[in-house]
């Protein structure tokens, strides 16, 4: 079998990991959590995009919980957030007492289709937060522009996108603040959970630094400024992390490369149900590999027989979950996004799949596609 999360993720990196966790288990300062491993760490990244600031936290849904507060979204506000995508995007906008409102995505680059973000915008629009899907970032330009001209905030889940560029603007630095997530899936994942907020603001910056430990400024304990989170950084999976970073952009070519195998085996696949994710590599990030197919649910099954694990991201679109349906509008559809909800399946792209690997997914998603044209009149 070909698993989708491969068991041997961090095998390379194992003894460093058990390294860090004596070093900092054993160290008379006995600080476990947001130390000089998380400092440099944070350095490192800044230093790699060029942000004014990069704040490591607990995860990538926090990181967006601290973006919005820092930014004072609250009660009586709206969020414009993408119809199809992960909770955190719903759910860290309830988690402030603002409201989601869930904009259609585009039918084929499965991001929020920025038309339909502005044509949701009301008087009570606080701020515009699409999201980098799958294997394609959003199109920041058309968002900066929307949120200049109707004078909202920007901010741009990139949890998915570390490493991915758009018109020389790396992804994270597009909005007012970014975040990362280091959750064992994305590109950058780790042993645990962890998260980041970049940004090119030093003050925003300085905001979610304070919000991510209680709304305490560094310097005087046990002062809260504002009513903040415990959304601190583990300084095990910082040192880890500091370890990994130098291999990630390796990681992500080799990803790209996988990529692009795949959509050139899948370009003709069109005409037979099965809709490959748009080429290239300009504004992509492999996190996933996500194809379009009609039968799904066969594709999904016969890749299971041809022993390639497979996932599906995301089964319902965000308005159509029991627990985001009341901040639907009733009635309200989003075609786009429920196509996709139907049709999407993600292949295994992890770095360290074997050519034979690749091809052998490759040939079994053409052969799937092959046997459809025979069975369809
Ligand atoms: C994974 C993810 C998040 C949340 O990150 P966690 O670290 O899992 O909390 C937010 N947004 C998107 C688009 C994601 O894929």
């Amino acid at each position: 079998m070909i698993p989708f999360f491969p068991p041997d993720l961090f095998e390379e990196d194992r003894s460093e990991l058990l390294e860090t966790v004596y070093a900092v288990g054993t160290d008379p300062r006995q600080r476990f959590i947001l130390g000089e491993r998380t400092a440099a760490f944070e350095d490192a990244l800044r230093e790699r995009l060029g942000a004014a600031d990069v704040v490591a936290c607990s995860s990538g849904t926090t990181a967006l919980s601290l973006v919005l507060s820092a930014m004072g979204v609250g009660p009586g506000d709206e969020v414009v957030v993408p119809a199809l995508g992960c909770a955190p995007l719903a759910a860290s906008v309830c988690g402030l007492g603002a409201v989601p409102v869930f904009a259609d995505v585009d039918p084929w680059r499965l991001v929020a289709d920025p038309a339909a973000a502005e044509a949701a915008v009301t008087p009570r629009t606080r701020a515009l937060m699409p999201a980098h899907m799958f294997s394609v970032m959003a199109d920041m330009p058309r968002f900066t522009e929307i949120a200049q001209r109707r004078g909202l905030r920007l901010i741009e889940d990139s949890a998915v996108a570390q490493g991915g560029v758009l018109a020389g603007r790396p992804a994270g630095l597009w909005g007012e603040a970014g975040v990362f997530s280091f959750v064992q899936v994305k590109t950058f994942g780790t042993a645990g959970e962890g998260g980041a907020v970049v940004t090119a603001d030093p003050e925003l910056g300085r905001w979610v630094r304070m919000l991510r430990n209680h709304g305490q400024d560094g310097v005087h304990r046990f002062v809260h400024h504002r009513v903040g989170y415990n959304s601190r950084f583990d300084e095990i999976l910082a040192g880890f992390q500091l370890h990994r970073l130098p291999g990630l952009d390796a990681r992500l070519d080799r990803r790209a490369r996988i990529a692009e195998y795949y959509t050139s085996r899948f370009a003709e696949l069109g005409p037979h149900g099965v809709v490959a994710p748009p080429p290239g590599r300009e504004g992509r990030c492999f996190y996933v590999y996500t194809l379009l197919a009609e039968r799904r649910d066969d594709l999904e099954a016969h890749l299971a027989r041809a022993g390639v694990d497979t996932h599906v991201y995301y089964p319902q679109p965000l308005p159509h979950q029991p627990a985001f349906a009341p901040y639907a509008p009733p009635g309200a559809h989003w075609p786009a996004a429920e196509s996709a909800a139907r049709r999407n399946l993600s292949l295994p792209v992890f770095p360290h799949l074997s050519d034979a690997q690749v091809e052998h997914i490759a040939d079994s998603v053409c052969a799937f596609a092959r046997q459809s044209r025979s069975e369809t009149p």
